[in-house]
């Protein structure tokens, strides 16, 4: 017989449901069986489980794509022009047939392959391939700095750089500050190889089709590296993250949740996140997983490219920074375009406007997974995604909530610190600095750069500022360094950028802090106007006042016609706070 003894959600006690032998504690959370009969067993020591030693590594991925969802397509919009089509079995024979080629070329086990390379078919090839026989997929941001770009392979020591047609004459003029490499793969055909002073080029089509793909990948260990992606370094050199066999597979596991990212395999996913950017969220691990078709953009970041590509093939869910976002955005509005098929957009890498979050979902329907993670996470530490508790709010207050960065997924702790290491409370107002850790976070930098970056307690302090509220939604308010102290307290520059972008005649915003005689540093306003836009100072502090507090307000706005960006679509404060090293407020 069953009785249920309801509990009444207010005493604070836990209540106990009776149910046969078995209780539930609902304050807890937990069941404890009681014993009933059963003999009770002691051990003093540590027992081995008795399940298979079963390595976590990044080619089963690709082989359990091949087995379980053969006839899935991947999509490229080419570098040469074409749409290419093909299936993951394909994408498996053929990162077979690339990782035979580089073991016949001489790689071995740990040797670091750069790739400079868009989201394609041979990219992915690239990733399975190179880590599936052992070697280290180091992919690289074509998009730094020139110098950056030879600092990164030199100091990864690549042996070998995979690159797509796009970037031949970029490297052609690096070629001789390139000092560990050996030999360029231009990635595409022999009808479109170009004419080209690079050194020791092979053409990657002929390499992989010399090959027969009969290999079987190598047992290796889950802990031996797969990856390395440097960070895009705003102030010194970039460093590098070098990612292990196992945190790939942990980081898809918990990627694929319903509150991650939360795709499977009827999902047509775009990844509009490219894949030298954090992983590209990790989404060409997340497809093979789960049997998600792909589409890839190749190098089209445009609005009418990318809508194009949603239309044609049914994309229902892709993930990017603002700053794509509001190239679409702006491009439906033009054309009076919709999202068709799409039910989810991931946001990250850069704060998500409200007002973006809000055209996605009241005016095309499509619900925002608004996501924090870096380079270090691999990417993914958290998503606002809701609760029991928060699904039953306001429509208003759960679209606040969407606007923070959410909560951690399965996997990643956080907490928030002052500037002695004290854990600071989680009642979604006190800032402090933002601490992580995790299997999927970074535990050194390559060549362990910049020395121990971990606390005594294995925390990683991520140069963020953030709050974190009661229900455990992380808010970041500032990278540390760009956080405005204004008379002994902080003011969020991100929070008056997401306020500001929210005008009509804003198109992007950047808030930086100018020296200030008796508050030590205020808040200036840089704003780029949409096209055609008549806005002046006084509009912007009208459309500030009452959402923000008083002493938050700007001193000042200045209109630009550009901001400058960081290689991963971020507003590049540095370059900003040169520019208005100079500027005084009127007032001073
Ligand atoms: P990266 O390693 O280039 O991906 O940069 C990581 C940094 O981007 C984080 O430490 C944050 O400062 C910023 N970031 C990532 N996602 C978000 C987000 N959703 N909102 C605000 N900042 C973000």
């Amino acid at each position: 017989m069953v009785m249920l003894q309801p509990h009444d959600g207010k005493s604070g006690e836990p209540s106990f449901f009776k149910f046969d032998q078995i209780s539930h504690d609902c304050k807890q959370g937990g069941s404890r069986v009681k014993a009933s009969g059963n003999k009770n067993y002691r051990y003093g020591g540590f027992m081995k489980g008795k399940m298979q030693d079963w390595p976590l590594l990044v080619s089963k991925l690709i082989d359990h794509a091949a087995v379980n969802h053969p006839n899935v397509e991947i999509i490229t919009a080419t570098v040469e022009g074409l749409e290419h089509c093909y299936r993951y079995i394909d994408l498996h024979l053929r990162s077979k047939k690339l990782g035979q080629a580089l073991l016949k070329w001489g790689m071995v086990e740990g040797d670091r392959i750069g790739t400079l390379a868009w989201n394609t078919y041979r990219h992915m090839e690239a990733w399975y391939g190179i880590s599936g026989v052992g070697g280290v997929t180091h992919t690289i941001n074509p998009r730094l700095f020139t110098e950056q770009i030879s600092y990164i392979a030199n100091h990864a020591g690549d042996r070998i750089l995979m690159l797509d047609l796009s970037f031949v004459p970029l490297i052609e003029g690096l070629q001789d500050q390139l000092t560990t490499i050996e030999a360029f793969i231009i990635m595409t055909d022999r009808s479109h190889m170009p004419e080209t002073s690079l050194k020791n080029v092979i053409c990657y089509e002929e390499f992989v089709e010399a090959e027969d793909g009969d290999l079987t990948w190598p047992d290796l260990d889950e802990n031996a590296a797969a990856g390395l992606c440097y960070t895009s370094g705003t102030t010194g050199n970039p460093k590098g993250v070098l990612y292990s066999h196992r945190s790939n597979v942990l980081h898809t596991y918990a990627a694929l949740m319903v509150d991650a990212l939360a795709v499977g395999g009827r999902d047509v996913i775009m990844p509009v996140v490219p894949m030298f950017h954090a992983n590209a969220w990790g989404i060409p691990y997340l497809a093979t997983a789960c049997g998600a078709k792909l589409i890839l953009n190749g190098p089209n970041f445009d609005g009418a490219t990318l809508h194009e590509l949603i239309t044609r093939h049914d994309v229902t869910m892709t993930a990017g920074v603002p700053t794509v976002w509001l190239m679409l955005l702006n491009h439906l509005e033009e054309t009076g375009g919709d999202l068709a098929k799409v039910t989810k957009v991931g946001i990250g890498g850069s704060a998500a406007p409200r007002s973006m979050i809000q055209t996605f979902q009241d005016k095309y329907g499509v619900e925002v997974h608004h996501a924090w993670g870096m380079t270090e996470t691999s990417p993914l530490g958290t998503v606002a995604t809701m609760t029991h508790e928060t699904e039953s709010w306001s429509a208003e207050k759960r679209l606040d909530l969407q606007c923070k960065q959410g909560r951690t997924v399965f996997g990643v702790e956080l907490k928030i610190v002052d500037d002695d290491n004290n854990e600071m409370p989680k009642d979604g107002k006190a800032f402090g600095h933002l601490m992580v850790r995790g299997p999927w976070v970074v535990e050194s930098y390559y060549g362990d750069d910049g020395g121990t970056i971990l606390d005594d307690d294995g925390w990683f302090n991520t140069g963020d500022v953030a709050t974190i509220d009661a229900q455990g939604y992380m808010q970041i308010t500032d990278r540390s360094k760009d956080v405005i102290k204004s008379g002994g307290e902080w003011i969020s520059s991100i929070d008056l950028e997401n306020i500001a972008v929210g005008h009509p005649d804003v198109a992007e915003a950047a808030v930086i802090g100018i020296a200030h005689p008796k508050w030590d540093e205020r808040p200036l306003m840089i704003i780029v106007p949409r096209e055609n836009a008549q806005i002046e100072k006084a509009d912007i502090m009208t459309f500030l006042r009452g959402k923000v507090a008083k002493w938050w307000e700007p001193n000042d706005v200045v209109f630009v016609d550009e901001l400058p960006h960081t290689a991963t679509g971020k507003i590049l404060k540095t370059e900003l706070r040169i520019s208005y090293e100079d500027y005084r407020f009127p007032e001073d």
